[in-house]
C-alpha cells in the first residue's frame, strides 16, 4: 500500500468497486432508481464497534460516492434493551467517523402507527392471525431444519376474530407471552423464518422514545422492511445472517400496499477481526464483569474505545477501505488494523520525546542551561519545530543503557560514546547503584562540538537514544495496552474471563518532555523510539498526564 504525501487522503478519493457498487452501477443503467438511497440501522442496545464501521463506511460511503442519501435510524423495538445513553453515543461516533446523515436522526418507533395499520392490513388479507400458543409451544411447533413445522390450532381464525383479538393485545389485555400476531405463510418452508414467523409480541416497557404508548412491540423482520420502505431506501445492506430473512422482507412488502418502487435487501459479509469480540451484547458483559472500564476501555473494540486510543476517523476509514466488501466470510488479521493507524500517524503525528522507565544521566562537564530546536517531524517542514530545553541532569531510558554490551547494542554503554537525539553526543564514564544494585545514576561526559554534527576528529558514533530534561518536563503516567484476549476467537469461549490476557494494561511512570504540558486529548504522537501514544481523554489533565499506547511503532510477531 502506497502512502506517500497524503496516503490515507488519497486512497479515499477511489471509489471502492465491489459486488454492491456493481448492483448499484446497474441498477442506475437500467433507470432501476434515479438515485440511491441508504442508511444505517443500529440498534441502541450498545456502542458500536469496529463490524459497524465497516457497515457505516459501505452505507455512507456508498450515499457520498453516488452523491445519494444515507439515513441513520435506530432499530428500536426492544424497548428492555435499549437506552438514550446508546442513541446519544451512536450519534456521536457517526459524526466522529466523518458520515452525515439524512436530515433528522430517524427511528423505527416513528413508524409503529404506520406498522399497526399494516399488520391490520394482513390480518383484514387473511395474512396475518393472533395465536395464543405459548412461546415454549411455538417453539415446538416450529419444527426443526429436517422437520416441517405444525400449525397452530389458532391458525384458522376469522378476520373478525383476529382483529378484535390484535386489539386487545394492544390495549394490554393479554398478559406477556399469553398471544402474538403471526403472519400466515408456510409452517413447512424450508425456510425457518417463513414457518408463520411472529410479528408482534406483548411487552409492558417503556420504550425510550414512546414511553408507555405501546405495549406491543413489532419484531425485526416486519419493522425493517416497511420501514426502508417509507424511507423510499434504495439498497437495504446487511450482513450475510440476513439472507434467508430476505424472503420475509419480501413477503412483508409485496403483501402491504405501501408506495413502489420497493427497496430490496442484499448483503454483505460482516467483519471478524481476529483477537477481538464483535457482538455488543459481549461486549456489554466484559463492562458488566468489570474486565474493562468502560465502553471507551482503550482496549475495547468499539469505535469510542479506538478513538480513546488513539485511533484517528481517517484510519479507521482506511481500515473498512482496505478489508472491502464480499460475501465472503473470514477473519481479519488484528494488525491490518494496525497498519491502518501507524500510517496514519507515522505521516501526521508530531514527534517528541518520552522516558518511559527512567534512569538518570548526569552530564558533568556540562553547566548552565540550554534551549535546543527539534523540528516536529523528520520530513514535513510545515509540522514547524519546538524548543526542548537541555540541561545538566537528564533522563534516559533504562534499556539504553548497559555496563557491558557486544558490538548489537547501538545504546549507551559503559566508556563508549551515543548520540542523544536532537542534542549532543555524550560518553559514560562511571555509574552509581543502590544497595541493590541497581543503577541509579549514569555519571557522563558531553562533547560541546557535536551539536547537529558529528564529532570533528570522525569519530563514528552509531546510536541514537532519546532523553528528556530532569529539570524541565512532566511526569506522565503512561498505560501501556496489548491485546485484551490471549485467544484469536474470544466470542467462542464459554468462559470470557479465562482467556483474558493479564498483561493488557500495564502502568508505567516516567517524564514526558515539555513542550507536552498541554498535550490534546486523543491527538497522537510518536514519541522517539517508543511508539505512538496519545493523551487519554478521561483521565489526563495538566496535573497528572496520561498517556495512551495507541500502536507500537512497528509490527511485532
Ligand atoms: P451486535 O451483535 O454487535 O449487536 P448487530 O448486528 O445486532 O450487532 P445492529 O445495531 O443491529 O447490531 O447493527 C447495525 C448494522 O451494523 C447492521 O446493518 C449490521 O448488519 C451491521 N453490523 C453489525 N455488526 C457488523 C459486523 N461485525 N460487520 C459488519 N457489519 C456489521
Ligand atoms: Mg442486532
Amino acid at each position: 500500500m502506497s502512502n506517500t504525501e497524503h496516503g490515507l487522503e488519497n486512497a479515499e478519493n477511489i471509489r471502492p468497486h465491489n459486488f454492491i457498487t456493481q448492483i448499484i452501477d446497474e441498477d442506475l443503467a437500467r433507470g432501476k432508481h434515479k438515485e440511491v438511497y441508504t442508511r444505517f440501522p443500529p440498534e441502541p442496545n450498545g456502542y458500536l464497534h469496529i463490524g459497524h464501521a465497516k457497515s457505516i463506511c459501505l452505507n455512507f460511503g456508498i450515499a457520498k460516492d453516488y452523491n445519494g442519501l444515507c439515513n441513520l435510524r435506530f432499530d428500536d423495538t426492544n424497548p428492555l434493551k435499549e437506552d438514550v445513553e446508546y442513541v446519544d453515543s451512536i450519534k456521536e461516533d457517526v459524526e466522529w467517523l466523518g458520515f452525515k446523515w439524512a436530515g433528522e436522526v430517524h427511528y423505527a418507533s416513528d413508524y409503529f402507527d404506520a406498522l399497526y395499520n399494516y399488520a391490520i392490513e394482513l390480518i383484514k388479507k387473511g395474512l396475518a392471525y393472533v395465536d395464543e400458543l405459548s412461546p415454549e409451544e411455538m417453539r415446538e411447533y416450529r419444527g426443526t431444519l429436517t422437520e416441517v413445522g405444525k400449525n397452530s390450532p389458532y391458525r384458522d381464525r376469522s378476520v373478525e376474530e383476529n382483529l378484535a383479538l390484535f386489539e386487545k393485545m394492544k390495549n394490554g389485555e393479554f398478559a406477556e407471552g399469553k398471544a402474538s400476531l403471526r403472519a400466515k405463510i408456510d409452517m413447512a418452508s424450508p425456510f425457518m423464518v417463513m414457518r408463520d414467523p411472529v410479528l408482534y409480541r406483548i411487552k409492558f416497557a417503556k420504550h425510550h422514545q414512546t414511553g408507555d404508548k405501546w405495549c406491543i412491540y413489532p419484531m425485526y423482520d416486519f419493522t425493517h422492511c416497511i420501514s426502508d420502505a417509507i424511507e423510499r431506501i434504495t439498497h437495504s445492506l446487511c450482513t450475510l445472517e440476513f439472507q434467508d430473512n430476505r424472503r420475509l422482507y419480501d413477503w412483508v412488502l409485496d403483501n402491504i400496499s405501501i408506495e413502489r418502487p420497493l427497496p430490496h435487501q442484499y448483503e454483505f459479509s460482516r467483519l471478524n477481526l481476529e483477537g477481538t469480540l464483535t457482538s455488543k451484547r459481549k461486549l456489554l458483559k466484559l463492562l458488566e464483569d468489570g474486565i474493562v472500564d468502560g465502553w471507551n476501555d482503550p482496549r475495547m473494540p468499539t469505535i469510542s474505545g479506538l478513538r480513546r486510543r488513539g485511533y484517528t476517523p481517517a484510519s479507521i476509514r482506511e481500515f473498512c477501505r482496505r478489508i472491502g466488501v464480499t460475501k465472503q466470510d473470514n477473519v481479519v488479521e488484528y494488525s491490518a488494523l494496525e497498519a491502518c493507524i501507524r500510517d496514519d500517524l507515522n505521516q501526521n503525528a508530531c514527534r517528541a520525546m518520552a522516558v518511559i522507565d527512567p534512569v538518570k544521566v548526569v552530564i558533568e562537564n556540562f553547566e548552565g542551561e540550554e534551549m535546543l530546536i527539534a523540528p516536529n517531524h523528520p520530513n514535513r517542514p510545515e509540522l514547524g519545530e519546538r524548543q526542548l530545553p537541555f540541561s545538566k541532569e537528564i533522563y534516559i531510558d533504562r534499556a539504553d543503557f548497559r555496563e557491558e554490551a557486544n558490538k548489537q547494542y547501538k545504546r549507551l554503554v559503559l566508556g563508549k560514546e551515543v548520540r542523544l537525539r536532537n542534542a549532543y553526543v555524550i560518553k559514560a564514564e562511571r555509574v552509581e547503584k543502590d544497595a541493590n544494585g541497581e543503577i541509579t545514576t549514569v555519571f557522563c561526559t558531553y562533547d560541546p562540538d557535536t551539536l547537529g554534527k558529528n564529532p570533528a576528529d570522525g569519530r563514528k558514533v552509531k546510536g541514537v537514544i532519546h532523553w528528556v530534561s530532569a529539570v524541565h518536563n512532566h511526569p506522565a503516567e503512561f498505560r501501556l495496552y496489548d491485546k485484551l484476549f490471549t485467544v484469536a476467537n474470544p466470542g467462542a469461549e464459554e468462559d470470557i474471563c479465562s482467556v483474558v490476557n493479564p498483561n493488557s494494561l500495564v502502568l508505567k511512570h516516567g517524564f514526558v518532555e515539555q513542550s507536552l504540558g498541554n498535550a490534546e486529548a486523543e491527538k497522537g504522537y510518536q514519541f522517539e523510539r517508543e511508539g505512538y501514544f496519545c493523551a487519554d481523554s478521561k483521565d489526563s489533565h495538566s496535573e497528572h498526564l496520561v498517556f495512551n499506547l495507541t500502536v507500537s511503532l512497528k509490527e511485532s510477531f
